[in-house]
Protein backbone atom coordinates (compact mmCIF):
# COMPACT_ATOMS: atom_id res chain seq x y z
CA UNK A 1 0.00 0.00 0.00
CA UNK A 2 1.08 3.24 -0.91
CA UNK A 3 1.18 5.87 2.33
CA UNK A 4 0.51 9.76 1.66
CA UNK A 5 2.75 12.39 0.69
CA UNK A 6 4.86 13.04 4.64
CA UNK A 7 2.42 16.23 4.26
CA UNK A 8 -0.51 14.69 4.48
CA UNK A 9 0.81 12.51 6.93
CA UNK A 10 2.03 15.45 9.24
CA UNK A 11 -1.46 17.11 8.97
CA UNK A 12 -3.11 13.91 9.54
CA UNK A 13 -1.11 13.47 12.87
CA UNK A 14 -1.87 16.82 13.82
CA UNK A 15 -5.64 16.56 13.85
CA UNK A 16 -5.81 13.02 15.25
CA UNK A 17 -3.48 14.35 18.18
CA UNK A 18 -5.96 17.11 18.80
CA UNK A 19 -8.60 14.44 18.84
CA UNK A 20 -6.76 12.24 20.93
CA UNK A 21 -6.09 14.90 23.16
CA UNK A 22 -9.35 16.09 23.83
CA UNK A 23 -10.76 12.57 24.27
CA UNK A 24 -8.32 11.81 26.81
CA UNK A 25 -9.42 15.47 28.80
CA UNK A 26 -12.91 14.35 28.83
CA UNK A 27 -11.41 10.96 30.47
CA UNK A 28 -10.19 12.69 33.12
CA UNK A 29 -6.45 13.14 34.67
CA UNK A 30 -6.39 10.78 36.83
CA UNK A 31 -7.71 8.01 34.84
CA UNK A 32 -4.82 5.40 34.12
CA UNK A 33 -5.27 5.03 30.35
CA UNK A 34 -5.06 9.02 30.06
CA UNK A 35 -1.55 8.68 32.14
CA UNK A 36 -0.19 6.26 30.27
CA UNK A 37 -1.12 7.76 26.83
CA UNK A 38 0.69 11.50 28.66
CA UNK A 39 3.44 9.22 28.97
CA UNK A 40 4.11 7.96 26.22
CA UNK A 41 3.34 11.04 24.07
CA UNK A 42 5.80 12.68 25.97
CA UNK A 43 8.37 10.24 25.48
CA UNK A 44 7.67 10.05 21.66
CA UNK A 45 7.31 14.10 21.44
CA UNK A 46 10.70 14.69 23.56
CA UNK A 47 12.31 11.95 20.93
CA UNK A 48 11.07 13.90 18.17
CA UNK A 49 12.39 17.64 19.42
CA UNK A 50 15.20 16.10 20.91
CA UNK A 51 16.60 14.63 17.44
CA UNK A 52 15.80 18.36 15.66
CA UNK A 53 17.84 20.24 18.53
CA UNK A 54 20.49 17.65 17.46
CA UNK A 55 21.14 18.47 14.21
CA UNK A 56 20.29 22.57 14.94
CA UNK A 57 23.64 24.05 16.31
CA UNK A 58 25.81 22.51 13.52
CA UNK A 59 22.91 23.64 10.55
CA UNK A 60 22.44 26.88 12.00
CA UNK A 61 26.47 27.25 12.21
CA UNK A 62 27.41 25.59 8.86
CA UNK A 63 24.54 27.21 6.95
CA UNK A 64 25.51 31.12 8.15
CA UNK A 65 28.69 30.59 7.70
CA UNK A 66 28.40 29.27 4.10
CA UNK A 67 25.77 32.01 3.11
CA UNK A 68 27.51 34.66 4.19
CA UNK A 69 30.77 33.46 2.15
CA UNK A 70 28.82 32.84 -0.98
CA UNK A 71 26.49 36.21 -0.31
CA UNK A 72 29.95 38.18 -0.45
CA UNK A 73 31.06 36.69 -3.92
CA UNK A 74 27.88 38.28 -5.41
CA UNK A 75 29.17 41.39 -3.53
CA UNK A 76 25.59 42.21 -2.10
CA UNK A 77 26.18 41.52 1.47
CA UNK A 78 25.35 45.23 2.62
CA UNK A 79 21.65 44.92 0.22
CA UNK A 80 20.55 41.40 2.16
CA UNK A 81 21.60 43.22 5.61
CA UNK A 82 19.05 46.35 5.05
CA UNK A 83 16.52 44.32 3.39
CA UNK A 84 16.91 41.76 5.96
CA UNK A 85 16.54 44.00 9.31
CA UNK A 86 14.01 46.14 7.35
CA UNK A 87 11.96 43.61 6.63
CA UNK A 88 12.17 42.37 10.36
CA UNK A 89 11.55 45.97 11.76
CA UNK A 90 8.28 46.47 9.21
CA UNK A 91 6.50 43.61 9.59
CA UNK A 92 6.94 43.44 13.76
CA UNK A 93 5.55 47.42 13.34
CA UNK A 94 2.62 45.89 11.51
CA UNK A 95 1.88 42.73 14.01
CA UNK A 96 2.21 45.14 16.95
CA UNK A 97 -0.13 48.09 15.58
CA UNK A 98 -2.49 44.98 15.09
CA UNK A 99 -2.27 43.65 18.58
CA UNK A 100 -2.57 47.21 20.25
CA UNK A 101 -5.73 48.09 17.87
CA UNK A 102 -7.65 44.92 18.39
CA UNK A 103 -7.36 45.56 22.63
CA UNK A 104 -8.06 48.92 22.37
CA UNK A 105 -10.74 48.15 20.08
CA UNK A 106 -12.66 44.90 21.74
CA UNK A 107 -10.66 45.64 25.16
CA UNK A 108 -10.72 42.24 26.62
CA UNK A 109 -10.32 42.24 30.61
CA UNK A 110 -12.24 45.57 31.07
CA UNK A 111 -15.18 43.78 32.59
CA UNK A 112 -12.65 42.06 34.71
CA UNK A 113 -10.27 43.01 37.91
CA UNK A 114 -6.96 41.57 39.09
CA UNK A 115 -8.38 41.09 42.31
CA UNK A 116 -10.21 38.21 40.63
CA UNK A 117 -7.12 36.28 40.29
CA UNK A 118 -5.70 36.97 43.55
CA UNK A 119 -5.06 33.61 44.28
CA UNK A 120 -2.48 33.08 40.69
CA UNK A 121 -0.60 35.91 41.23
CA UNK A 122 -0.12 35.29 45.49
CA UNK A 123 3.85 34.25 45.81
CA UNK A 124 4.19 34.90 42.34
CA UNK A 125 7.24 37.19 42.24
CA UNK A 126 8.01 38.14 38.56
CA UNK A 127 12.04 38.61 37.97
CA UNK A 128 12.79 42.38 37.69
CA UNK A 129 13.98 43.69 34.40
CA UNK A 130 14.18 46.89 33.52
CA UNK A 131 15.12 48.43 30.39
CA UNK A 132 18.77 48.97 30.82
CA UNK A 133 19.78 45.85 32.12
CA UNK A 134 17.40 44.24 29.23
CA UNK A 135 19.86 45.77 26.53
CA UNK A 136 22.94 45.21 28.51
CA UNK A 137 22.36 41.65 28.15
CA UNK A 138 20.98 41.35 25.12
CA UNK A 139 23.98 42.92 23.80
CA UNK A 140 26.06 40.64 26.43
CA UNK A 141 24.59 37.52 24.55
CA UNK A 142 25.45 38.36 21.16
CA UNK A 143 29.08 37.83 21.37
CA UNK A 144 30.05 34.88 24.02
CA UNK A 145 33.04 32.06 23.85
CA UNK A 146 31.81 29.99 20.36
CA UNK A 147 32.61 26.32 22.32
CA UNK A 148 30.20 27.35 24.96
CA UNK A 149 27.83 29.27 22.79
CA UNK A 150 27.72 25.90 20.61
CA UNK A 151 27.58 23.84 23.94
CA UNK A 152 24.82 25.41 25.15
CA UNK A 153 22.95 25.43 22.30
CA UNK A 154 22.56 29.40 22.67
CA UNK A 155 21.69 30.60 18.95
CA UNK A 156 22.09 34.36 18.80
CA UNK A 157 25.68 34.10 19.68
CA UNK A 158 26.12 30.98 17.15
CA UNK A 159 24.65 32.90 14.61
CA UNK A 160 27.14 36.21 15.41
CA UNK A 161 29.87 34.10 15.31
CA UNK A 162 29.11 31.98 12.55
CA UNK A 163 28.65 35.63 10.26
CA UNK A 164 32.00 36.62 11.73
CA UNK A 165 34.13 33.25 10.49
CA UNK A 166 32.08 33.57 7.19
CA UNK A 167 32.86 37.21 6.29
CA UNK A 168 36.54 36.11 7.32
CA UNK A 169 36.35 33.20 5.48
CA UNK A 170 35.54 35.12 2.17
CA UNK A 171 37.82 37.93 3.23
CA UNK A 172 40.90 35.08 3.62
CA UNK A 173 40.20 33.80 -0.43
CA UNK A 174 41.29 31.17 -1.72
CA UNK A 175 43.48 30.32 0.69
CA UNK A 176 40.44 28.61 3.54
CA UNK A 177 38.83 27.49 0.47
CA UNK A 178 39.29 23.85 2.12
CA UNK A 179 37.51 24.87 5.10
CA UNK A 180 34.58 26.75 3.62
CA UNK A 181 34.15 23.33 1.11
CA UNK A 182 34.16 21.48 4.26
CA UNK A 183 31.44 23.74 5.73
CA UNK A 184 29.30 23.41 2.49
CA UNK A 185 29.23 19.48 2.98
CA UNK A 186 28.62 19.90 6.51
CA UNK A 187 25.53 21.73 5.33
CA UNK A 188 24.49 19.44 3.13
CA UNK A 189 24.92 16.51 5.51
CA UNK A 190 22.73 18.11 8.64
CA UNK A 191 19.78 18.64 5.71
CA UNK A 192 20.14 15.15 4.65
CA UNK A 193 19.57 14.23 8.37
CA UNK A 194 16.31 16.71 8.82
CA UNK A 195 14.96 14.60 6.19
CA UNK A 196 15.21 11.28 7.88
CA UNK A 197 13.81 13.33 11.12
CA UNK A 198 11.02 14.69 9.61
CA UNK A 199 9.72 10.92 8.62
CA UNK A 200 8.92 10.83 12.55
CA UNK A 201 7.34 14.24 12.47
CA UNK A 202 4.09 12.63 11.76
CA UNK A 203 4.42 10.62 15.09
CA UNK A 204 5.78 13.80 16.91
CA UNK A 205 3.37 16.34 16.12
CA UNK A 206 0.99 13.99 16.94
CA UNK A 207 2.07 13.12 20.07
CA UNK A 208 3.13 17.07 21.00
CA UNK A 209 -0.56 18.42 20.20
CA UNK A 210 -2.04 14.98 22.20
CA UNK A 211 -0.29 16.41 25.46
CA UNK A 212 -1.58 20.04 24.62
CA UNK A 213 -4.52 19.14 24.42
CA UNK A 214 -5.13 17.02 27.00
CA UNK A 215 -3.30 19.16 29.32
CA UNK A 216 -4.95 22.35 29.34
CA UNK A 217 -6.98 24.04 32.63
CA UNK A 218 -10.58 24.31 30.93
CA UNK A 219 -11.80 26.29 33.93
CA UNK A 220 -9.28 29.40 33.38
CA UNK A 221 -9.90 28.94 29.34
CA UNK A 222 -13.24 29.86 29.84
CA UNK A 223 -12.67 32.89 32.25
CA UNK A 224 -10.32 34.04 29.77
CA UNK A 225 -12.10 33.21 26.45
CA UNK A 226 -12.56 36.78 25.11
CA UNK A 227 -8.43 37.86 25.50
CA UNK A 228 -7.67 34.25 23.73
CA UNK A 229 -10.44 34.67 21.07
CA UNK A 230 -9.28 38.73 20.67
CA UNK A 231 -5.26 37.59 20.86
CA UNK A 232 -5.64 34.42 18.48
CA UNK A 233 -8.24 36.42 15.87
CA UNK A 234 -5.25 39.05 15.42
CA UNK A 235 -2.44 36.57 15.40
CA UNK A 236 -4.48 34.65 13.10
CA UNK A 237 -4.95 37.74 11.01
CA UNK A 238 -1.60 38.86 10.60
CA UNK A 239 -0.62 35.59 9.59
CA UNK A 240 -3.11 34.17 7.39
CA UNK A 241 -4.31 37.97 5.66
CA UNK A 242 -1.33 40.54 6.27
CA UNK A 243 1.97 38.07 5.83
CA UNK A 244 0.78 36.87 2.53
CA UNK A 245 -0.66 40.05 1.21
CA UNK A 246 2.95 41.31 1.73
CA UNK A 247 4.64 38.46 0.18
CA UNK A 248 1.90 38.60 -2.81
CA UNK A 249 2.55 42.22 -3.41
CA UNK A 250 6.40 42.42 -3.29
CA UNK A 251 7.04 38.66 -4.99
CA UNK A 252 4.03 37.55 -6.21
CA UNK A 253 4.18 34.46 -4.83
CA UNK A 254 0.84 33.08 -3.87
CA UNK A 255 -0.51 31.91 -0.90
CA UNK A 256 -1.50 28.64 -2.19
CA UNK A 257 1.98 28.46 -3.50
CA UNK A 258 3.35 29.58 0.15
CA UNK A 259 1.58 27.25 2.03
CA UNK A 260 2.02 24.41 -0.14
CA UNK A 261 6.01 24.95 0.70
CA UNK A 262 5.78 26.04 4.03
CA UNK A 263 3.40 24.05 5.81
CA UNK A 264 5.98 21.33 7.25
CA UNK A 265 7.41 24.50 9.22
CA UNK A 266 4.01 25.72 10.31
CA UNK A 267 2.44 22.55 11.54
CA UNK A 268 6.27 22.16 13.29
CA UNK A 269 6.16 25.34 14.92
CA UNK A 270 2.70 25.02 16.06
CA UNK A 271 3.34 21.66 18.13
CA UNK A 272 6.76 22.38 19.51
CA UNK A 273 6.32 26.50 20.22
CA UNK A 274 9.46 26.92 19.29
CA UNK A 275 11.06 28.66 16.71
CA UNK A 276 14.52 27.25 17.42
CA UNK A 277 13.32 23.40 17.55
CA UNK A 278 11.50 24.39 14.06
CA UNK A 279 14.58 25.49 12.55
CA UNK A 280 15.87 22.97 10.75
CA UNK A 281 12.56 22.17 9.43
CA UNK A 282 12.32 25.84 8.33
CA UNK A 283 15.36 25.67 6.86
CA UNK A 284 14.60 22.88 4.65
CA UNK A 285 11.02 24.00 3.18
CA UNK A 286 12.63 27.46 2.39
CA UNK A 287 15.23 25.76 0.44
CA UNK A 288 14.16 22.79 -0.87
CA UNK A 289 10.70 23.48 -1.36
CA UNK A 290 10.28 27.35 -1.87
CA UNK A 291 13.61 27.77 -3.41
CA UNK A 292 15.14 30.29 -1.66
CA UNK A 293 18.74 30.62 -2.46
CA UNK A 294 20.67 28.54 -0.08
CA UNK A 295 22.92 32.29 0.75
CA UNK A 296 19.81 33.94 1.08
CA UNK A 297 18.03 31.31 3.21
CA UNK A 298 21.17 30.23 5.76
CA UNK A 299 21.55 33.95 6.58
CA UNK A 300 17.62 35.20 7.16
CA UNK A 301 16.02 32.13 7.91
CA UNK A 302 18.41 31.35 11.28
CA UNK A 303 19.00 35.20 12.21
CA UNK A 304 14.75 35.71 12.13
CA UNK A 305 14.58 32.59 13.87
CA UNK A 306 15.88 34.76 17.39
CA UNK A 307 15.52 37.64 16.03
CA UNK A 308 12.13 38.48 13.76
CA UNK A 309 8.76 37.37 15.79
CA UNK A 310 5.76 39.07 14.41
CA UNK A 311 3.65 36.80 16.72
CA UNK A 312 5.25 37.44 20.06
CA UNK A 313 5.23 41.00 19.30
CA UNK A 314 1.74 41.03 18.53
CA UNK A 315 1.19 39.33 22.15
CA UNK A 316 3.49 41.27 23.79
CA UNK A 317 1.31 44.37 23.40
CA UNK A 318 -2.42 42.88 23.08
CA UNK A 319 -1.83 41.48 26.55
CA UNK A 320 0.29 44.44 27.98
CA UNK A 321 -3.13 46.32 27.26
CA UNK A 322 -4.67 43.24 28.77
CA UNK A 323 -3.19 43.57 31.79
CA UNK A 324 -3.76 47.28 32.32
CA UNK A 325 -7.59 46.61 31.87
CA UNK A 326 -7.32 44.40 34.39
CA UNK A 327 -5.63 46.62 36.47
CA UNK A 328 -7.98 49.47 35.88
CA UNK A 329 -5.18 51.78 34.22
CA UNK A 330 -6.04 53.39 30.69
CA UNK A 331 -2.32 53.63 28.83
CA UNK A 332 -2.52 57.15 27.05
CA UNK A 333 -0.80 57.22 23.82
CA UNK A 334 2.32 57.98 25.11
CA UNK A 335 2.52 55.02 26.87
CA UNK A 336 1.32 52.85 24.53
CA UNK A 337 3.84 54.42 21.99
CA UNK A 338 6.41 53.05 24.97
CA UNK A 339 4.10 49.33 24.58
CA UNK A 340 4.79 49.42 20.80
CA UNK A 341 8.79 50.15 21.56
CA UNK A 342 9.05 47.42 24.28
CA UNK A 343 7.23 44.64 22.84
CA UNK A 344 8.83 45.29 19.96
CA UNK A 345 12.52 45.01 21.97
CA UNK A 346 10.77 42.12 23.85
CA UNK A 347 10.05 40.42 20.88
CA UNK A 348 13.80 40.69 19.57
CA UNK A 349 15.15 39.38 22.48
CA UNK A 350 12.73 36.46 23.13
CA UNK A 351 14.78 33.34 22.50
CA UNK A 352 12.81 30.95 20.28
CA UNK A 353 12.24 28.19 23.17
CA UNK A 354 8.46 27.80 24.63
CA UNK A 355 6.95 30.55 26.75
CA UNK A 356 10.37 33.16 26.35
CA UNK A 357 7.91 35.58 25.36
CA UNK A 358 6.67 35.68 28.88
CA UNK A 359 10.30 36.43 30.36
CA UNK A 360 10.53 39.36 28.05
CA UNK A 361 6.94 40.92 28.73
CA UNK A 362 7.30 41.25 31.92
CA UNK A 363 10.01 44.18 30.82
CA UNK A 364 6.58 45.54 28.62
CA UNK A 365 4.43 45.42 31.77
CA UNK A 366 7.25 47.36 33.87
CA UNK A 367 8.10 50.31 31.20
CA UNK A 368 4.98 51.18 31.64
CA UNK A 369 4.35 50.50 35.38
CA UNK A 370 2.00 47.89 35.33
CA UNK A 371 2.12 44.82 37.84
CA UNK A 372 4.28 42.20 36.53
CA UNK A 373 2.94 39.30 39.04
CA UNK A 374 -0.23 39.77 36.65
CA UNK A 375 1.70 37.32 33.56
CA UNK A 376 1.00 34.44 36.30
CA UNK A 377 -3.10 34.87 35.18
CA UNK A 378 -1.19 34.21 31.48
CA UNK A 379 1.40 31.73 32.29
CA UNK A 380 -1.59 28.63 32.60
CA UNK A 381 -2.91 29.28 29.53
CA UNK A 382 0.18 30.78 27.68
CA UNK A 383 0.70 26.86 26.13
CA UNK A 384 -2.03 27.08 23.98
CA UNK A 385 -1.66 30.80 22.59
CA UNK A 386 2.14 30.21 22.03
CA UNK A 387 1.32 27.74 19.59
CA UNK A 388 -0.24 30.18 17.25
CA UNK A 389 2.23 32.95 17.75
CA UNK A 390 5.47 30.82 16.93
CA UNK A 391 3.56 29.44 13.96
CA UNK A 392 3.36 33.09 13.10
CA UNK A 393 6.88 33.87 14.43
CA UNK A 394 8.24 30.83 11.75
CA UNK A 395 5.96 32.13 8.80
CA UNK A 396 6.95 35.86 9.16
CA UNK A 397 11.05 34.28 8.69
CA UNK A 398 10.35 32.16 5.91
CA UNK A 399 7.93 35.37 3.94
CA UNK A 400 11.07 37.79 4.73
CA UNK A 401 13.82 35.37 3.16
CA UNK A 402 11.46 35.31 -0.07
CA UNK A 403 11.11 38.74 0.20
CA UNK A 404 14.72 39.59 0.40
CA UNK A 405 15.49 37.46 -1.84
CA UNK A 406 13.65 39.17 -4.01
CA UNK A 407 14.63 42.95 -3.00
CA UNK A 408 18.08 42.28 -3.35
CA UNK A 409 17.75 40.93 -6.42
CA UNK A 410 15.44 43.29 -8.09
N1 LIG B 1 7.72 30.34 21.59
C1 LIG B 1 8.04 31.45 20.78
C2 LIG B 1 8.99 31.04 19.68
O1 LIG B 1 9.75 30.12 19.85
C3 LIG B 1 8.61 32.60 21.55
C4 LIG B 1 7.58 33.15 22.48
O2 LIG B 1 7.40 32.64 23.57
O3 LIG B 1 6.87 34.08 22.09
O4 LIG B 1 9.00 31.61 18.62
Amino acid sequence: MKLPSLNTQILLGAVLGLVLGAVLAGLGRTSPVTQQSLYAAGLVSTLFVDLLKMVLIPLVFASIAVGVANLRAHRQIHRVWVATLGFFVFSMAIAIVLGLSAANYFRPGADMHLAMFADATRGFAAKQMPLPEFFAQILHSLFQNPVAALAQGNVLSVVMFALILGIALVVGGERYRNLLLLMQELLELMLRIVGWIMRLAPLGIMALLLNLAATQNSALLGTLTKFIAVIIGTTLLHGVVLLPLILYLVTGVTPLHFWRGSREALVTAFATSSSTATLPVTLRCVEQHLHVKPEIAGFVVPLGATVNMDGTALYEAAAALFIANLAGIDLNLLQQTIVFCTAMLGAIGAPGIPSAGMVTMVMVLQSVGLPAEAIAILLPIDRLLDTFRTAVNVEGDMVGSLVVQKLVRA
